[in-house]
């Protein structure tokens, strides 16, 4: 059996008459009648929209969720587009709108990513971290600073665990007279410390790691294992 032509039941679905044959056919054939009455029920939701059924920005908390899930500073700066009447019949195209603009945030986020659209760090100043008291241990110092601010990282190959203990950070002034506590560093591992804001550090150009134990003592333990001094 011939069935009918897609675009003729297009055009008839729309409500143009249906030609001799077409009606004829229509007539005996379930399957182009059910073809018709699917095509028909398209035209019947579309011609249902209304304004109120256009994509509409999601709710504030929306946006937030979708920044907290990607945890980019980027998308923590996008704010909703002016929000529109909302019809209960509207949500799924609130749905919509919200699933095509996480896909075009998670697009934009790793298009940035391989761009580098934060913008590559900027070296601030480095050195070497020489052994104290023959500690046998070396390593290196940089500071570099991007968007967020300046951060240190200290790289000692080979460091040992500590037996009830651990290595702390500091950063001290040229004399070491004052001392501010960076952050732990654990065997191993390269620290990455983000820098306090409005840190001056070329008043604390001085890196020290020293061996703390769980004591309680939040100042220097007296023992260095490694210090430099950047030249900023
Ligand atoms: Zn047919």
């Amino acid at each position: 059996m011939l069935h009918c032509d897609d675009d003729d039941l297009a055009v008839i679905a729309l409500g143009e008459p249906a030609g001799a044959a077409d009606e004829t056919h229509l007539r005996d054939c379930a399957r182009c009648r059910a073809h018709l009455e699917q095509l028909a029920a398209v035209v019947a939701s579309g011609r249902a929209l209304t304004d109120s059924d256009h994509p509409v920005a999601p709710p504030a908390a929306v946006w937030a969720s979708i920044a907290a899930e990607l945890a980019t500073d980027e998308l923590a700066t996008v704010t909703p587009i002016t929000s529109a009447r909302r019809s209960g019949r509207s949500r799924l195209l609130l749905v919509a709108a919200a699933a095509a603009a996480i896909g075009v945030l998670a697009g934009g986020a790793i298009v940035g990513g391989l761009l580098g659209d934060r913008g590559a760090p900027e070296l601030v100043a480095e050195a070497a971290l020489k052994p104290v008291d023959d500690s046998g241990f070396s390593g290196q110092a940089t500071i570099e600073r991007d968007s967020n601010g300046n951060v240190l990282t200290v790289s000692i190959p080979d460091l040992p665990l500590v037996a009830d203990g651990y290595y702390e950070v500091w950063m001290a002034t040229a004399d070491t007279s004052t001392m501010v506590a960076i952050g732990t560093l654990n065997p191993g591992h390269v620290g990455h410390f983000a820098l306090p804001d409005g840190m001056d550090v070329n008043a604390f150009p001085v890196v020290d790691v020293s061996v703390e134990h769980f004591d309680g003592n939040s100042g220097h333990s007296v023992t260095s294992v490694v210090r430099g001094q950047l030249p900023v």
